[in-house]
């Protein structure tokens, strides 16, 4: 997805390209052909929705750049009522005949296991990247900042959290700043409520490791219904400990137990589940994580999960060009760079297609803005996200700075995502140069 859309624009700026691709030479567990850009699981897009949903922003963001992807994803739509659904085959097989007949691309079967160590590159070899070159890469940027898990924990939006319940504290008020001491949110349970809870948890659907995929945890990563399994109580001693904390709506009565929430963005528009990584159904979920005291109405911007993913840790090795600080010659675009989707991995791509191209006739393109899709993402992974939790992100608007008179409720949230969206598009058009021209 991303080094076809990456190739394509770059090629559409002038920029002579070489793909490199490893497929069908070398597979993977998950593709089943020799054609770029497959669909590996859904064939969808997700929601269209240009409007009201943050991966609709994107899909007209990449359409109104002249993206590829996208237009081959048009060419092959099937019906989906709001969402996008893609027919697979012929999309795939669409995308790799135009890459092929550009007369700037050329596409040389062979897989790269070394970093390449002069000439302009970008890597975008996806969550299973080879492993060859996935040894290159933790060689160079150390082994703490190459993954081969995402081990998800929820996360959820700041305003969906009711903090008339709970409250925000770090344990023991640790901490030399005010917004230290107060950098967790808590949710507390009585005893009846935790046993309510690790009942429904250990009741609930899970997801089964697929083929191919190993089943090994890393112990620091440990699903939390694996944990509960140990014992009714291990959550108590362990994520859920109880201890530090005073809840200032209820001061004399000590919780049973607390879950915690930490800040998962520079703009605190989003609080990730403290050690909540986890293999239940999206479902489950949902109904059981709506148990925790003040999550009633929690709002995620992306459930939990454990899965074969290869990413780096972006916020840390890529600068603001998407280029590897130690080797700046080297581009990552894709969900290697701990994005997470079809769509936003293109999206990726077109970004670092572009910015490539632009390097070599020795210009360099200005700051995407943060207010459109494409910048909320590019920030994300490039300094806006917690290095320390990184883990792979769906395109959401809690990435986008807040848009003024945020309201609650069904009706609110309708108005605001407008706010965001109207937004998005007009500093889009503004960063690709095209306002005038559409007004
Ligand atoms: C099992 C699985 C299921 C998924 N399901 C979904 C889903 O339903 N919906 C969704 O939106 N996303 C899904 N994803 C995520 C999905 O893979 C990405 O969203 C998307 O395909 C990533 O795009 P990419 O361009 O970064 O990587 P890819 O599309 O995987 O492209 C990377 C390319 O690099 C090639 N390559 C790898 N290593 C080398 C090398 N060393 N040399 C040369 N070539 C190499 C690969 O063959 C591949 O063609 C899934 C991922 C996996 C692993």
């Amino acid at each position: 997805m991303a080094g076809s859309e990456a190739a394509w624009q770059a090629a559409q700026a002038g920029i002579p390209v070489v793909i490199h691709e490893m497929r069908p030479r070398v597979g993977t567990f998950a593709h089943r052909t020799g054609s770029l850009a497959e669909m590996v699981c859904s064939n969808s897009f997700r929601s269209d929705d240009s409007e009201q949903n943050a991966v609709g922003l994107l899909h007209w963001e990449m359409r109104a750049a002249g993206g590829l992807i996208m237009e081959m994803a048009d060419a092959h739509r099937l019906p989906a009522g709001g969402a996008l659904a893609v027919d697979r085959d012929p999309f795939a097989e669409a995308v790799t005949a135009r890459l092929r007949a550009h007369p700037l691309i050329e596409v040389v079967d062979e897989e790269v296991s070394a970093l390449p160590q002069s000439g302009h590159w970008i890597i975008a070899t996806g969550p299973l990247t080879g492993s060859g070159l996935a040894q290159a890469i933790a060689d160079e940027a150390g082994q703490e900042s190459l993954a081969f898990f995402d081990a998800i924990a929820p996360i959820v939006h700041f305003d969906s959290i009711d903090m008339d319940t709970a409250w925000m504290q770090s344990r023991y008020d640790k901490g030399e700043t005010e917004e230290e001491r107060t950098a967790y949110i808590n949710c507390p349970m009585t005893k009846d409520q935790y046993e309510a809870f690790i009942d429904a948890m250990l009741a609930a659907e899970k997801t089964e490791f697929k083929p191919g995929e190993t089943a090994g945890y890393f112990d620091g990563c440990l699903p939390i219904e694996v944990m509960a399994e140990r014992g009714r109580e291990t959550l108590r001693f362990g994520p859920m400990k109880p201890v530090g904390l005073t809840n200032p709506h209820n001061p004399t009565e000590k919780a049973y137990a607390v879950v915690q929430l930490r800040r998962d963005n520079a703009l605190g528009t989003l609080y990730n589940i403290v050690g909540f990584q986890t293999k239940m159904k999206y479902g489950a979920q949902k109904e059981v994580f709506g148990m925790i005291p003040g999550l009633q109405d929690a709002q995620f911007a992306r459930l939990g999960g454990i899965h074969r993913n290869t990413f780096i840790n972006s916020p840390t090795l890529l600068d603001a060009q998407m280029r590897l600080k130690s080797k700046p010659h080297i581009r990552f675009a894709g969900q290697i760079t701990g994005v997470e989707g079809y769509v936003e991995s293109a999206a990726m791509g077109l970004l670092a297609g572009r910015m490539a191209a632009a390097e070599m006739r020795g210009a360099s393109l200005p700051e995407v803005p943060q207010t459109t899709a494409m910048g909320a993402l590019v920030t994300h992974i490039t300094g806006g996200a917690e290095a320390k939790t990184f883990q792979p992100m769906n395109v959401n608007f809690g990435l986008f700075p807040p848009v003024s008179d945020a309201k609650g409720g069904r009706k609110g949230r309708q108005v605001r995502y407008k706010m965001y969206t109207d937004r998005a598009k007009a500093d889009w058009q503004d960063w690709l140069g095209v306002r005038q021209a559409a007004e």
